[in-house]
């Protein structure tokens, strides 16, 4: 039985670059993987252009293209095309971002066409609420695995995220920054309220 696996974990802690090495484990074994992103990804797109086409980047600098998946999923017989392209596994990343209906469409990917689908994404957001498309993958997902990553500011496990902006955390606001010049870190949750509430 193919599953539908969700595999989460705080920013920078390599999911992109687990997710390539995924796909290229598959093909170095001659099978085939279909990948996607998210459209709200827009760090490496333009957004005007309406192209099904978008990129995966690691920060070691490997990266590789992949369909933008909402778009994807808004395509006639979509489902076709996946069942006629014999995919061996569905890879996607920036799964946080999904909306319900896509995780939804994922789901019966799995289901109805048997191929597994793995999603990578974060779990929590800045304030440190689930994301839509993490909710959904938590609820719908037949796996759950966590990627460990380290908190910035001690050794302890990083569990959330935090928004630096102009060097200083930020604890408000909307969830997608559009263009803005702020960065994330993963953090651990004595380090995020102590920066929250200013305690030492
Ligand atoms: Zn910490």
């Amino acid at each position: 039985m193919a599953k539908l696996f969700f595999i989460h974990s705080t920013m920078n802690s390599g999911k992109s670059l687990d997710l390539l090495k995924t796909a290229h484990n598959y093909e170095s074994q001659g099978k085939k993987v279909l990948v996607f992103t998210s459209d709200k990804d827009t760090r490496y797109m333009d957004i005007n252009n309406n192209d099904l086409k978008g990129i995966i980047k690691t920060r070691i600098g490997l990266e590789r293209e992949a369909l933008l998946l909402e778009r994807f999923l808004k395509t006639e017989n979509y489902m076709d095309y996946i069942k006629e392209g014999n995919y061996d596994c569905v890879l996607v990343d920036e799964a946080q971002f999904l909306p319900r209906e896509a995780v939804l469409a994922l789901v019966d990917v799995v289901d109805r066409l048997q191929v597994p689908v793995i999603c990578y994404g974060l779990k929590n957001d800045f304030r440190n609420q689930l994301f839509e498309g993490s909710e959904a993958l938590l609820l719908f997902a037949d796996k759950i695995q966590e990627i460990k990553t380290v908190c910035t500011y001690c050794d302890r496990k990083a569990t959330m995220n935090m928004r630096i902006m102009n060097g200083v955390p930020e604890f408000d606001g909307a969830q997608i920054q559009m263009g803005g010049n702020e960065s994330y870190v993963p953090v651990c949750r004595q380090c995020y309220k102590k920066r929250k509430y200013n305690y030492s």
